[in-house]
């Protein structure tokens, strides 16, 4: 018996070893990593640079709390970090997962209105559905119902704009035209709220688990910083999954030439190594506040020296190898792929994505995006089959988590072209399954 628990009872074999996109089990049985985790692995397990990195350090010193010592490495990882991120963005701080990076966003916000004397203006927009973390904080900013109707009140309720799903529109308008729609909702939200009680507005660039691999059409991101700036709200994003190269740029936001006030990554940081991430922000924001007595917010394990130092080695691999170069290369052949599981497979209602973040969901009429019958657990049953013949991907409920089933395929950035393949194989031969046992 397991004294462990998680979210449900469903217990999966123990794992042995991992290497590059494979894992075994104590059986002796491959995986594929299909979904590098909770896209997590972007640079593929066991990467023996990585492990020497935090051999060496772990040699050096595992800890110093930074009340008494600041440590190299985080110097080093902070300094590559700035030059990687949006200019301006001179200032990072660590935290040791996505949630500690929202919540740190969001913080570093609340306290910049504070010594500004703005302090009427503590709203922040999300969007529904959305995913930005389970601690409370950040699931205030959350719009995915199964995560947020047990902890319903929130301890602050934060207004919420639809995500810009256009693949659910079945208008005439053009592409650019639904992206400035969509967006518009902020203004009149930020209007309806009154636009001095509002702070910032929060968005994953592409969407992760909650929307599946939503890319908004390209009008609407520059619009939401129109809108952020014309009504002087910090724009954040949440990086949590996109950063660090999973996207086939450092961040998503190049992708638009976007420079938010605040970004959260984490995920892609740690590499699935350590427990890493980091919150960047504009200097001035920054320094305002330390001008002020300092900001009033931390954690214990912040800049962990052995974090920092695998940190810094996966950003070097990253580079070494080419892998955003490859990211973009075969996330194209993947998303291909997918589209061609579309042509075959009727049930398959939309392929979407960027880079290596890519998805597509089911629906029971691709005319008219009707989701398949909850009571079918397509979400669960097609995750189970792909697992049995070797694959793993990840998967959601896409309404809102009410209802939908879509699943993310987001395998390591080293990921070959030979292995887009052999995953699209399993896949198709998993779909062909699904559809008899569910009869589609
Ligand atoms: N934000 C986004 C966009 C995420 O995808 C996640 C995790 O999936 C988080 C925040 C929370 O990250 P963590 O699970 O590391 O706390």
């Amino acid at each position: 018996m397991s004294h462990l628990f998680y979210q449900t009872r469903d217990r999966r074999p123990l794992l042995d070893r991992a290497e590059g996109i494979y894992m075994w089990d104590v059986n002796g049985k491959r995986y594929i990593d299909g979904s590098s985790g909770a896209m997590v692995s972007n640079i593929g397990h066991s990467n023996p640079h990585v492990l020497a990195a935090m051999r060496a350090q772990m040699d050096k010193s595992t800890f110093g709390y930074r009340l008494h010592f600041e440590n190299a490495p985080a110097e080093d990882l902070a300094a590559k970090v700035a030059e990687l991120s949006p200019e301006g963005h001179d200032k990072v701080f660590f935290v040791s997962g996505g949630s500690e990076s929202v919540e740190s966003a969001v913080k570093l916000a609340r306290q910049y209105a504070f010594v500004s004397g703005q302090d009427s203006r503590w709203k922040i927009i999300s969007r529904s559905p959305s995913y930005h973390g389970a601690t409370l904080g950040a699931l205030a900013l959350t719009s995915y119902e199964p995560l947020n109707a047990p902890f319903k009140p929130m301890v602050t309720a934060m207004p919420k704009i639809p995500a810009p799903r256009c693949y659910l529109d079945r208008d005439n308008l053009s592409d650019e035209e639904r992206g400035l729609r969509y967006a518009d909702m902020l203004r009149d939200r930020i209007i309806e709220e009154g636009p001095d009680s509002v702070l910032a507005f929060i968005m994953e660039p592409v969407g992760g688990a909650s929307t599946g691999a939503l890319v908004a059409p390209e009008s609407y991101y520059g619009r939401i910083r129109e809108i952020c700036d014309k009504f002087g709200i910090l724009l954040i994003y949440d990086e949590v999954m996109t950063g660090v190269g999973r996207t086939g740029k450092f961040l998503a936001c190049e992708h638009w030439n976007i420079n938010p006030d605040i970004i959260a990554t984490a995920k892609g940081f740690g590499a699935g190594y350590v427990p890493l991430g980091a919150m960047t922000a504009k200097q001035h924001i920054v320094d305002k506040i330390l001008d002020a007595g300092g900001f009033q917010h931390g954690y214990t394990y912040a800049g962990n020296p052995i974090a920092c130092a695998a940190g810094l080695a996966v950003i070097e691999e990253i580079f070494r190898h080419n892998m955003m170069e490859n990211t973009t290369k075969v996330g194209g052949e993947l998303l291909a792929g997918l589209g061609r599981l579309m042509d075959k497979y009727p049930f398959i209602g939309d392929v979407r994505g960027k880079g290596l973040l890519t998805a597509f969901e089911l629906v029971s009429d691709r005319e008219t995006m009707t989701p398949l019958d909850r009571n079918l657990n397509a979400f669960s049953q097609l995750v189970n089959i792909a697992y049995e013949r070797g694959l793993i991907i990840y998967s959601r409920r896409s309404r809102g988590g009410v209802e939908g089933d879509h699943f993310l395929v987001c395998p390591p950035m080293i990921t070959t072209s030979e292995q887009i393949a052999d995953i699209l194989a399993i896949l198709d031969d998993s779909l062909d399954e699904l559809a008899t046992i569910l009869n589609l």
